[in-house]
């Protein structure tokens, strides 16, 4: 695909003087390697480093463009934190554990060990070409025994504080996969995130954590995230629901109007509408559904039933799906009126939220407007806006705020108060309470697959679910078993695995053959990376509390609940367990925009075109029908022929070229749209570097034995005068601090690497002219902030150029001399002071030019400058104007 593009070949480079990526790109990453120049260092006790983390990939064995983008990103901030001397801790690993690797065991028959360490390895050496600074020694991957074994340690621990929890479960079947899914991993369709099937339900005995205990920390803590991106912290607040409200008791009636005894508990955000319930509604698995039911409803309730255990929990819930429903044949007292309501069973009321139980109020709640008018059932108006009459009701349910009517004693109080006086009356009068209830629901953590994290626990019929003592994790995932794809786990079906003598009394018992949801391994990794080699312990308490929280983690928008949900739930309860001491493991998030390609598609028969079938990129035809074709920009995939493979990129450019282009063309959490002329634009930016740089060698320019540096410039500073310099040295300072300031701001804060790009560039340009006039020491300070500059932008090309002039002379190693051992320059304000400024000149209010004049002008001077200008005689013709608008600093008008 790469191969098709209008662009012209490069010519070939033969040239030493040219700049040629292929030539040194190889060399700076093995010179870098081995000379250990991304390990992480020691930290002095006591000591913070600085963590910069990138989510970590999955390793399908094919490194693409969104990688590479989430990758140089991170990059880039652990090498400007490395510049500005912090201990810089930038590790990467493998989120190794997962269905592709079973798939690819049951199609071609390969271990899915085998296939997922070829992958890594694979993805590894991708990885390598970019010039990212990781320190490789600490890689961890989640499939490997030494990483899973802490992983069912950690479970134990969930185990051991009654966070982990085993019950039967109406659960997420997935037909195609066979396995269970979370809510999360089903999408608003009601199909699986990863086949794509229509989810079904089951019931199955499974595996919980209980993250409800959490919901309030998680949701409180959300305000104190303030480097996050506000749409994540909103998506988690939403994700985590919280609302507050009433739990109301409605006493079930005899036919004739005794009390049985029995209540219905319902949940409520509006008790203030309670007069207006006209029925109250079950979830049709509400565990009184069976013995409320009468006789002659029994057949209509059962098929009912049947009918909504085959619908998906979207279905049910979904806000454009009709509402269907049946009565059970008995009936409900409203405590707060006495009235007698029927009692209803219907899809939209789920049986594990809330308490499976709701009150209908048609008046005043939508969805029970529309199942009422469906269903005939009363429509009580009990709230009408304030400073309106009883009619102001028409239509459909009025779900404002406004005054109560029809609602007895407290008629006329506002929807607010009312609020608070029903639930206390409530209380009062024992047929109720204040309840907070939240959307968040326990975390299914159990998975019917082989390739994932067994579960340590072992099922004894007389000690039920025993944990498997720590001294003999990890239990380890066997090797020899069969993949048919079909049914149970492979591991149900190993009985040489399965049977074990339980732990506690030694009676023969079987080991729990479901494995773990790889969220779970990939809700601490962050955590290993602090100490990766530990085999007592997950992590060393010292180690992890010295570089966690995350300083700066960076990844995609896809993983705003689900991965970053389950991290802070995972930290705060190890937290709580005194294993470490931060309670948010991520202090700032960046959530990076994706990659798009351009992508040809023919509006009428929906197809996607590869660009390699398109002849006239101007003019798009579909190659059969020669029909025009739609152009525009849309995430890479491979489905819509607009991926570009990054391997092409780097062969042909290098990975410097493609890294300034990924950092150039958007802010990092915009969507980023791939051009190619932009990425040559970017490559013969850093040729004209490479040719500056060449240019001031020729001239005998070098940066030997400290030229350039601050000391150097100081040390020439004090001997001339900040304030003599040579027109050409002041202005080549001034583009060297301006720089300065102005990157150093860009990667401050919100990350502006495409502005930071936009600086070097200009800087770039502003030398080339000055250079030649300047003073040796100032040519030098600035060959020297422009390589600095430079350097976690395109670390190779930084590298050699530093190299070249001769910097790294007095250094012994490359591990103390590197460029990339170097220290940010700070930007100097004296520099930045300027003895003239533009002015503008405008005739009649058109710009025509502009003149440089003395900073501290005043308006008569400035006009009499204007008057006297080129620019002036030019378009005036040697009249004089009838008036002269001065705005000062600014701009001067000539009205003819
Ligand atoms: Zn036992």
């Amino acid at each position: 695909m790469w191969e098709h593009q209008r662009h012209a070949v490069l010519p070939a480079v033969s040239d030493p003087s040219r700049y040629q990526p292929q030539a040194i790109e190889a060399n700076w990453q093995r010179a870098w390697q081995e000379h250990g120049l991304h390990d992480t260092p020691e930290l002095e006790p006591g000591e913070q480093g600085f963590y910069a983390l990138s989510m970590f990939p999955y390793p399908s064995g094919n490194l693409h463009m969104g990688h590479v983008r989430n990758y140089v990103i991170t990059d880039v901030v652990a090498r400007v934190q490395r510049l500005r001397g912090r201990k810089v801790l930038h590790p990467m690993g493998w989120d190794a554990f997962g269905l592709p690797a079973e798939n690819a065991a049951i199609e071609r028959g390969v271990d899915p060990g085998v296939w997922t360490d070829q992958n890594i390895a694979s993805m590894r050496r991708q990885l390598d070409q970019l010039g990212l600074s990781i320190d490789w020694q600490r890689e961890v991957a989640t499939c490997h025994s030494d990483y899973y074994r802490w992983t069912q340690w950690l479970f134990l621990q969930f185990f051991e504080a009654g966070l982990a929890y085993r019950k039967e479960a109406t659960v997420n079947w997935d037909p195609i996969d066979q396995t269970v899914l979370a809510n999360e991993q089903v999408d608003g369709d009601g199909r699986s995130w990863r086949s794509g099937a229509l989810v079904e339900k089951r019931k199955l005995r499974q595996w919980f954590l209980k993250i409800t205990d959490y919901a309030q920390a998680l949701l409180d803590d959300l305000d104190g995230l303030e480097g996050w991106p506000e749409r994540v912290r909103t998506m988690q607040a939403n994700w985590i629901g919280r609302s507050t409200g009433a739990e109301l008791q409605f006493a079930v009636v005899n036919d004739d109007g005794t009390d049985t005894g029995e209540q219905i508990t319902v949940f409520t955000t509006r008790p203030d509408t309670i007069f207006g319930a006209t029925y109250v509604v079950l979830a049709p698995e509400h565990a009184l559904v069976p013995s409320l039911t009468s006789a002659p409803q029994r057949l209509a309730v059962e098929a009912f039933c049947d009918l909504v255990s085959r619908q998906s929990e979207q279905d049910r819930t979904a806000e454009d799906k009709p509402k269907r429903g049946v009565p059970i044949g008995a009936q409900v007292r409203n405590p707060a009126n006495g009235a007698l309501m029927p009692i209803w069973i219907a899809d939209y009321v789920l049986a594990d939220y809330g308490t499976g139980a709701v009150m209908g109020v048609p008046a005043h709640d939508q969805r029970d407007f529309l199942f009422a008018r469906q269903y005939e059932l009363p429509v009580q108006q009990v709230i009408i806006p304030e400073g309106s009459d009883e009619h102001a009701f028409e239509g459909g349910a009025w779900t404002e705020a406004g005054v109560l009517i029809h609602s007895g004693r407290f008629d006329g109080l506002t929807t607010t108060k009312a609020k608070a006086a029903i639930t206390a009356a409530a209380e009062a009068e024992g047929w109720g309470r204040e309840r907070v209830q939240f959307r968040l629901r326990d975390w299914l953590i159990s998975r019917q697959r082989y390739w994932g994290c067994p579960i340590p626990v072992i099922n004894c019929d007389s000690c039920g679910a025993v944990p498997v003592p720590t001294e003999q994790l990890p239990v380890e995932l066997p090797r020899d078993v069969a993949f048919t794809g079909k049914g149970a786990s492979p591991l149900a079906q190993l009985e040489s695995w399965v049977q074990v003598a339980c732990p506690c009394c030694g009676k023969p018992a079987r080991r729990e053959t479901d494995t773990m949801d790889t969220f779970m391994c990939s809700s601490w990794y962050f955590l290993r990376y602090s100490d990766p080699t530990n085999n007592q312990l997950p992590f060393g308490r010292d180690a992890v509390d010295s570089w966690l929280p995350v300083d700066q983690y960076v990844g995609g928008i896809e993983h705003a609940i689900l991965h970053l949900l389950y991290s802070r739930f995972f930290t705060k309860v190890l937290r709580d367990r005194q294993l470490l001491s931060c309670g948010e493991p991520f202090t700032k998030l960046l959530t990076q925009g994706m990659v798009q390609g351009v992508t040809y598609k023919n509006p009428h028969t929906g197809k996607y075109i590869p660009p390699s079938e398109v002849a006239d990129a101007d003019d798009p035809r579909d190659p059969v029908s020669g029909e025009p074709l739609e152009t525009f920009f849309e995430k890479m995939s491979k489905s819509k022929y607009n991926g570009v493979d990054p391997a092409q990129v780097i062969d042909r450019y290098g990975a410097d070229t493609a890294r300034m282009f990924i950092l150039f063309k958007a802010p990092p959490e915009k969507d980023l749209e791939w051009d190619d002329a932009d990425v040559e634009g970017q490559f013969r930016f850093l040729q004209r570097i490479w040719r500056l740089v060449d240019t001031a060698l020729e001239r005998g320019l070098t940066l030997a034995d400290g030229a350039g540096s601050a000391a150097a410039v100081r040390a020439a500073l004090a001997v001339t005068g900040a304030d003599n310099l040579a027109p050409a040295d002041a202005d080549l300072r001034r583009a060297v601090h301006t720089a300065i300031a102005a990157i150093s701001e860009d990667l401050d804060g919100d990350y502006q690497f495409n502005t930071a790009v936009s600086e070097l560039m200009k800087l770039s340009n502003a030398m080339a002219p000055l250079l030649a006039d300047a003073n040796p020491v100032f040519a030098a300070e600035a060959l020297r902030t422009l390589v600095v500059l430079l350097a976690p932008f395109a670390p190779h090309l930084a590298e050699e150029l530093w190299l070249k002039l001769g910097g790294r002379s007095g250094g012994d190693t490359l591990n103390t001399s590197s460029i990339h051992r170097q220290r940010w320059p700070e930007a100097d304000a004296t520099a930045l002071v300027r003895d003239t400024v533009p002015l503008v000149i405008q005739i009649k209010g058109k710009v025509r030019g502009s003149l440089e004049v003395p900073a501290d002008a005043d308006k008569a001077t400035l006009e009499q400058l204007a008057l006297q200008s080129e620019i002036a005689s030019k378009w005036l013709e040697g009249k004089a104007p009838s008036r002269v608008i001065v705005v000062p600093g600014k701009l001067v008008n000539l009205v003819p």
